[in-house]
């Protein structure tokens, strides 16, 4: 005789209840799984990277599906005791949350789960409390003693006891962390411990749209000892630093054109190149014509503040010789679209004219180094110099605009009367490059990977990814990676690996 079949209406309500709940759970189990984004989102727990994306399928995912599991096991079977470990977690989460309020502040989203993770608390409780009284002698060996019990007790009081004393120590444990951290910080040094061979690092795969997750355009590309800079878009500098790339070591910038979201932070990498690494030069900054004009203005705006620093930190800390940018424009030669800017210490670096009409110039580089290559397309469309350069090579890190997103925006903007924002989705569609010819170029030019950057629109969940794609696989069978801040690509000199991994 099972302890279902025995049992009264009000049982079989309290193992609906139990179940529900435990339906409750697989719901955001499998949500947290499966777009943990979203989820995370709805929880306020954003992500902002790769890591935080598996520590949110991992941990919530798995503790939810985990509690799931346990409460389809005690309604289904009809042994509360099952129903206790879910219990056990609910009490630790409302402790954790409550332990918040205290320390971090009260939040409105957070009293409204609070008030949710009560009522199911409750919920289960009563379960568990009817299935116990009324499963008789199925559950005969189930005592509230069983958990009730001294050493338990004993147990609960020290675990409350070490958590209270953690709260309590936080100045000093806080102190303690920072020596070690900050040891971290200032001892890690990504690009001496790199093997020889070509790196690139997306420190910017963002847009001018406001993207949570990404800096703007900035790409930076480690050749042998040599760290190179292509573009730098609002925000990329932080990024950098975040992901223990030394600003203080950056040899030259390379700028593909003057649009904002490749030169807003070039004032700041300036800045943090010449305090960082108490430069004695200022900072060569490679592009076409109208350079000069960029670098000029920076410099201008920074003159102040470099002063400021003069005064206050020393000649020998921060030279005064070192502050600011020198321009370092190129021309092509008539006729050509295409010329060296850097060859020194077996790198070769190739402007090359790309098509971001009506913004003229604007280039893409392809870098050379020990039989390795990486290219750079800039803002562009599809064009014939852009295939010409990445033929054979190694790596294209290639801008990125999905048509029928920008589409649903301009429609949206006509709707709701921006007509501005629909007018300028509406322009944009002409100078960049869909994901479907950003593989056909791959396909075409023999590529061995591709790396869309430049992200737009934002991509606000990592579960829009396969949309964004489109139709891109279709055309190019190789691996395709949608760009992320933080990723970190490795050619070693003298094969043929491509490594991925993220630095933040
Ligand atoms: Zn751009
Ligand atoms: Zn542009």
């Amino acid at each position: 005789m099972t302890a279902t079949s025995r049992l009264s209406p009000t049982g079989m309500i309290f193992h609906l209840l139990a179940g529900l709940t435990g339906l409750l759970f697989l719901a955001l189990g499998l949500g947290f799984t499966a777009f943990p984004d979203m989820l995370a989102t709805a929880f306020s727990a954003q992500p902002t990277t790769i890591q935080g994306l598996n520590a949110i399928r991992g941990d919530f995912g798995g503790l939810f599906l985990g509690m799931s599991f346990f409460s389809f096991l005690g309604a289904m079977t009809g042994r509360c005791r099952w129903l206790v470990v879910p219990i056990v977690f609910l009490i630790l989460i409302i402790t954790g949350r409550l332990i918040s309020f205290g320390l971090d502040g009260l939040s409105a989203a957070g009293v409204q789960s609070l008030k949710i993770e009560v009522v199911l608390l409750a919920v289960l409780t009563a379960s568990t409390i009817v299935l116990a009284l009324k499963a008789g002698t199925n559950e005969r060996g189930f005592k509230v003693t069983e958990i009730l019990n001294l050493k338990i007790l004993v147990g609960v009081a020290i675990v409350a006891a070490i958590l209270a004393g953690l709260l309590l120590s936080q100045k000093k444990i806080g102190l303690a962390l920072v020596n070690g951290i900050a040891a971290d910080r200032l001892t890690e040094d990504v690009i001496a411990d790199l093997p020889d061979g070509l790196h690139v690092a997306i420190c910017g795969s963002g847009s001018p749209f406001a993207d949570p997750r990404r800096a703007c355009a900035c790409v930076a590309v480690i050749a042998g000892r040599s760290f190179y800079v292509v573009d730098t878009g609002p925000g990329s500098e932080r990024k950098m630093e975040l992901m223990k790339l030394n600003p203080g070591k950056v040899r030259a910038v390379l700028l593909t054109h003057f649009h904002s979201d490749h030169i807003g932070d070039l004032g700041e990498l300036m800045l943090k190149r010449w305090a960082g690494g108490s430069r004695k030069s200022p900072l060569e900054v490679f592009g076409p014509a109208g350079v000069e004009t960029v670098v000029k203005g920076f410099n201008l705006a920074y003159s102040l503040d470099s002063q400021y620093r003069i005064l206050h930190h020393g000649l020998e800390t921060v030279p005064p010789a070192g502050a600011g940018g020198l321009a370092r424009p190129f021309y092509f030669p008539p006729g050509k679209e295409e010329r060296v800017i850097i060859d020194a210490d077996g790198v070769r670096i190739t402007a090359f004219e790309v098509d971001h009409a009506p913004v003229k110039p604007a280039v893409g580089y392809r870098f050379d180094y020990k039989g390795r290559s990486v290219v750079i397309s800039g803002d562009t469309v599809a064009c014939q110099s852009l295939l010409h350069q990445a033929r054979g090579a190694d790596l294209l890190v290639q801008e990125a605009l999905q048509p029928a997103m920008i589409s649903i925006l301009k429609d949206l903007g006509q709707k709701i009367g921006r007509h501005n924002i629909s007018r300028i989705m509406g322009d944009i569609m002409h100078y960049h490059t869909s994901p479907e010819d950003a593989a056909k170029i791959a396909k075409e030019a023999g590529v061995r990977h591709l790396l869309l950057t430049h992200i737009m629109p934002p991509l606000p969940v990592s579960n829009l990814k396969a949309a964004f794609l489109g139709d891109a696989e279709k055309f190019f069978h190789g691996p395709i990676t949608v760009g992320e801040d933080g990723l970190f690509f490795s050619l070693p000199a003298g094969g043929k690996k491509i490594s991925e991994r993220s630095l933040l």
